[in-house]
C-alpha cells in the first residue's frame, strides 16, 4: 500500500501512517502539506517520507493535499527541522509548525491573486481594533481576559493581531470583554507595512575599508567553494561597518544563485537597519516581522518559495523563512539573548542558524561587538573563522569611557544621588553644545517598588512573586511587568494595613520626569515598552535622528544598534542592577549591555563620552568595558566558566515544571529528578562521563501567572550523555498528571 508518514501538530515525537489514496498518488510528496483526520479532528500535516509499505491496523486515508505546485518545504528545511526536532527533543510536528505558512485556505485562495499585483511593499489594509472603554470595574477577570485588559488600558487602543501574537486566545477574550462593556472593538484603515512607508533612496555602496574587504573576500571565497559549509565569527567594534559585510556577502550570495536570510534581535527596533538593505536592494526583499496580517505573511511566503525574492530579514522567527537554494544566514547581534525562544519550542536561533546553514552547505556570519562565549568558543576550537573589524568605519575614535563610583557621591544638583554631579554636568555640557544624550536605565515605570514604610513590606503581584512597579503617567497605578496585572494604588499597607507607602527606586519614567524639571530647555523623550509599539520606536528614533529630541531616556531599547551622529553623551544610571542577576552568564550579560550602550556615543564627527555609574567599579565586566577589552574580558570569563564547569564547556539542560498548586509542582519536578538520576545513573555505567544533577529547586522566579514553578538543572560536559538523560525525563514527563505543565529546555538561556 502507498502511505504517507506525516508530522501532525501533536504533542507527540512520532510521524502517523496514512494511506495515500489514488487520486492523491501523484501529488503526496516530501514536504507537501495534506489534511488528515486525527480522531474527530481534521488536521493540516506534512508528509515526512511517502512509499510502499506495509499498512497499519485502521489505517485511514489521507483526506487532500493542500499544495498545489511544489511541496510547501522543500528538502533542505525539511531535514533541518528534523534535526531541529531531534536536538530539542521536540515534537516533529510542531516544529514544522514553525516553518509553514499561515493557513487560511479559502481566504488565501481569493486574496492571493490581487495581492500578487501589489509588488512593491503591501497596500494600505484594515485592521480589527480594540480599546479600552470608560468602565473600570474590576470584576474578578481571570487569566488572559484580565492580562489582556491590563494591557489594552495601558496601551489605549491597539489591533487584535498585536493581542493574538501575544495571548493564543485573544479573539475569545476580546468579544468576552466587550460583552461585558470593557472593550469596545472596531476597524480601521492603517497605512502599509511601516518598513515599506517611506521611500528608501539607494545608496552608493562605500568603498571597503581593508578589514571589511578581507573579511568580504573570505567569506565570498568561501560561498564560491564546493567543499562545503563555514561559520564565521564576524567581530567588529561598535560602528566598525558590519553591516557593508552583511551587505556584500548577500551579494557575492547572489553571484552564485543562492539566497540569504538575515536574523536580528529585535526588527521593531531595527528600521534603520531594513532601511539600509532596501537602499541596497531595493524593495525586494521580504522583511518578516509580528506586525505583517497572515495573508501578509503567506505572500512572502509565497514569494521566498518561488525564488521571485531571495533575501529574508527578520526576528529569531526568519530562521524558517523558505528561501530557495539557500546560501547564506547572517546573524546581526549574535549575542542577543531575544534570539532564545522561551515559550513552546525553546529553540535558539543562533545555534540553529549554525545548523542551517551547514546542513545547506551554506554560510553562516555570527557578528557582533561583543561575541557572545558560545561563539568566541567555536572560533578557539576551530569550528569557526574569525574576523575582526578592529576600527570604526570612519576612523572616529572609540568614546572616552569614565567611571562615576557612586559610594564616593553625594546626592546631585537634583537632589537624587542617581544623577551624579559628574553626569550632570557632562549633560549640560552636551546640551550647551547643542549635541544629544542617551541615558540607560535598565527598569521602567516609575518607581521599581512600593514599600510599607511601618513594616516593610512590598506590594506585590498576587499572581506572580515579584513586586509591582509604580507607574504614574496611566493614572498612578501598580503594574506587573510579567503578568501585566494592574491595579490602582493602595491607601493601606495589605499587610499591616499602615497607610504609609513609599516609592521606592528610580524607573525610566521618573528619570524622564525628573530630567525635565532639572533641564527645562531640554527636549526629553523615553524609549521602553511602555511607550513603545512598532511604530513608535520608528517615530523615536526618527525625531531623535532629526534631533528633535535632545536627551533620550530608555531601557535596553536604547542599546540596540541605532547610529545616531548627533549623541556624544552616553550615561549609565547604574552599572550593577544587570550585574546582581542569579545567572551565571549575568557578568557576560552586563558586559555586552555596557558595550553596546557605550557604543552609541561618537558615531558621528565628534568623538564621544561615556559615563558609568557604579557602587562595584572594580567587577571585571566594568573595568574592562571601560577599557573596551572584549578580548581580556572574554579570556577571563571563559577561564572562569572552564573552572566551574559551565557553558560553552559544558551542556546545560533544564526541567521546567510549573503547577497552581505549590506541593504538586514540587512533588512532579521530584519526580521527574529521580528519574534523570536514575537515567544519569545507568549511562555513567556505560561511558566515561557524566551527568550533574541539581535540585529540584523553586525557579528563581518561583511564581508566575499564579502557576509555581520549580525546576532541575542537569550538567554535562558529554553531550550524548546528558540528552539519553533528558530523553528519560521526556518520556517520564508524558506520565505526569496533565494539568502540571512540563518543559525541557536544552541550552537554557533564563535560568
Ligand atoms: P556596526 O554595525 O558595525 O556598528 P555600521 O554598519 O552601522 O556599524 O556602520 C557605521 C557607520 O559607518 C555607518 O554610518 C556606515 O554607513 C558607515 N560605513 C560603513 N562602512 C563604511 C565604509 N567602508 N566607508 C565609509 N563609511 C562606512
Ligand atoms: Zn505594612
Ligand atoms: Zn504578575
Amino acid at each position: 500500500m502507498l502511505l504517507a508518514h506525516v508530522a501532525l501538530p501533536v504533542p507527540m515525537a512520532h510521524t502517523f501512517s496514512y494511506e495515500i489514496p489514488a487520486r492523491l498518488a501523484g501529488r503526496t510528496r516530501q514536504g507537501t502539506r495534506v489534511l488528515c483526520s486525527f480522531g474527530s479532528r481534521r488536521l493540516v500535516g506534512v508528509v515526512v517520507t511517502a512509499g510502499e509499505g506495509e499498512p497499519p491496523p485502521k489505517v485511514k486515508p489521507l483526506l487532500d493535499v493542500l499544495d498545489t505546485d511544489e511541496p510547501a518545504l522543500t528538502d533542505e528545511l525539511l531535514a533541518f527541522l528534523r534535526d531541529l526536532s531531534g536536538y530539542y527533543l521536540a515534537p516533529i510536528g510542531e516544529v514544522m509548525r514553525l516553518a509553514l505558512p499561515p493557513i487560511e485556505r479559502a481566504v488565501a485562495r481569493a486574496l492571493e491573486d490581487s495581492l500578487f499585483e501589489t509588488k512593491k511593499g503591501i497596500s494600505a489594509r484594515r485592521v480589527q481594533t480594540v480599546a479600552p472603554t470608560e468602565k473600570l470595574e474590576e470584576s474578578a477577570l481571570g487569566g488572559q481576559a484580565g492580562a489582556i485588559l491590563a494591557h489594552v488600558r495601558a496601551v489605549g487602543e491597539t489591533s487584535l493581531v498585536d493581542l493574538e501574537n501575544r495571548w493564543k486566545s485573544a479573539r475569545a477574550a476580546v468579544k468576552k470583554l466587550a460583552q461585558l462593556g470593557l472593550v469596545t472593538t472596531g476597524s480601521r484603515e492603517v497605512q502599509a507595512d511601516s518598513f515599506f512607508a517611506s521611500p528608501a533612496p539607494r545608496d552608493t555602496p562605500p568603498e571597503l575599508t581593508p578589514p571589511q574587504a578581507s573579511a568580504v573576500e573570505a567569506i565570498a571565497t568561501a560561498l564560491a567553494s564546493t567543499s562545503g559549509a563555514a561559520t564565521f565569527a564576524l567581530h567588529g567594534v561598535t560602528g566598525s561597518g558590519k553591516t557593508e559585510v552583511y551587505l556584500r556577502a548577500i551579494v557575492a550570495a547572489r553571484q552564485q544563485k543562492k539566497g540569504s536570510i538575515v536574523l536580528v534581535p529585535e526588527i521593531a527596533l531595527t528600521p534603520q537597519l531594513v532601511a539600509r538593505f532596501r537602499a541596497r536592494f531595493g524593495d525586494d526583499v521580504a522583511v518578516l516581522h509580528s506586525g505583517l496580517l497572515p495573508r501578509e505573511r503567506l505572500v512572502m511566503w509565497k514569494r521566498l518559495r518561488t525564488g521571485e525574492l531571495d533575501v529574508a530579514i527578520g526576528a529569531r522567527s526568519a530562521l524558517f523563512a523558505p528561501v530557495r537554494d539557500l546560501g547564506l544566514i547572517v546573524v546581526d547581534e549574535e549575542h542577543d539573548p531575544s534570539f532564545k525562544q522561551e515559550e513552546g519550542i525553546r529553540y535558539h536561533a543562533r545555534d540553529m542558524a549554525i545548523l542551517r546553514a551547514h546542513r545547506a552547505a551554506g554560510v553562516c556570519i555570527l557578528g557582533s561587538a561583543t561575541l557572545s562565549l558560545e561563539t568566541e568558543h567555536l572560533s578557539r576550537t576551530n569550528k569557526a573563522t574569525k574576523l575582526v573589524l578592529p576600527d570604526r568605519a570612519r576612523a572616529q575614535p572609540m568614546p572616552a569611557v569614565e567611571i562615576v563610583d557612586l559610594r564616593r557621591m553625594g546626592p546631585g544638583p537634583t537632589g537624587d544621588k542617581r544623577i551624579s554631579l559628574p553626569l550632570h554636568r557632562a549633560i549640560e555640557r552636551t546640551l550647551a553644545a547643542r549635541e544629544q544624550v542617551i541615558l540607560f536605565l535598565n527598569r521602567r515605570g516609575f518607581s521599581p517598588a512600593v514599600r510599607c514604610e511601618a513594616c516593610g513590606e512590598l506590594c506585590s503581584c498576587p499572581s506572580c512573586s515579584v513586586a509591582l512597579t509604580f507607574h504614574k503617567r496611566h493614572g498612578e497605578r501598580l503594574r506587573c511587568h510579567y503578568c501585566d496585572f494592574e491595579t490602582l494604588l493602595p491607601d493601606n499597607c495589605a499587610k499591616c494595613k499602615s497607610p504609609a507607602l513609599a516609592l521606592e527606586g528610580l524607573g525610566t519614567e521618573k528619570l524622564e520626569e525628573t530630567l525635565a524639571t532639572a533641564f527645562p530647555e531640554a527636549k526629553v523623550a523615553r524609549l521602553d515598552r511602555d511607550v513603545a509599539s512598532g511604530r513608535t520606536v520608528d517615530t523615536v528614533l526618527g525625531r531623535m535622528r532629526a534631533r528633535e529630541i535632545d536627551i533620550l531616556v530608555g531601557t535596553q531599547m536604547v542599546t540596540k544598534g541605532h547610529d545616531l551622529p548627533h549623541v556624544t553623551l552616553v550615561g549609565v544610571i547604574n552599572a550593577d542592577a544587570a550585574l546582581s542577576l542569579p545567572d551565571f552568564r549575568a557578568a557576560e550579560r552586563a558586559f555586552h549591555l555596557l558595550v553596546q550602550v557605550a557604543g552609541r556615543a561618537g558615531r558621528g564627527d565628534v568623538p564621544g563620552r561615556v559615563l558609568i555609574q557604579t557602587y562595584t567599579p572594580e567587577h571585571p565586566a566594568i573595568v574592562h568595558a571601560l577599557r573596551h577589552d572584549v578580548n581580556a574580558f572574554l579570556e577571563l570569563e571563559l577561564a572562569d566558566r572552564r573552572e566551574l564547569g559551565y557553558p560553552p564547556f559544558s551542556r546545560v539542560g533544564l526541567i521546567r515544571v510549573d503547577h497552581p498548586d505549590e506541593a504538586t509542582a514540587r512533588e512532579a519536578c521530584a519526580m521527574l529528578a529521580n528519574v534523570a538520576r536514575d537515567a544519569a545513573e545507568a549511562a555513567a555505567r556505560e561511558g566515561p562521563g557524566r551527568v550533574a544533577i541539581l535540585g529540584p529547586a523553586p525557579a528563581p522566579l518561583a511564581r508566575l501567572r499564579q502557576r509555581f514553578r520549580f525546576r532541575v538543572m542537569l550538567r554535562s560536559s558529554d553531550r550524548a550523555m546528558l540528552r539519553q538523560t533528558l530523553l528519560a525525563v521526556a518520556r517520564a514527563a508524558r506520565s505526569v498528571e496533565r494539568t502540571v505543565r512540563t518543559a525541557i529546555d536544552i541550552d537554557p538561556v533564563q535560568l
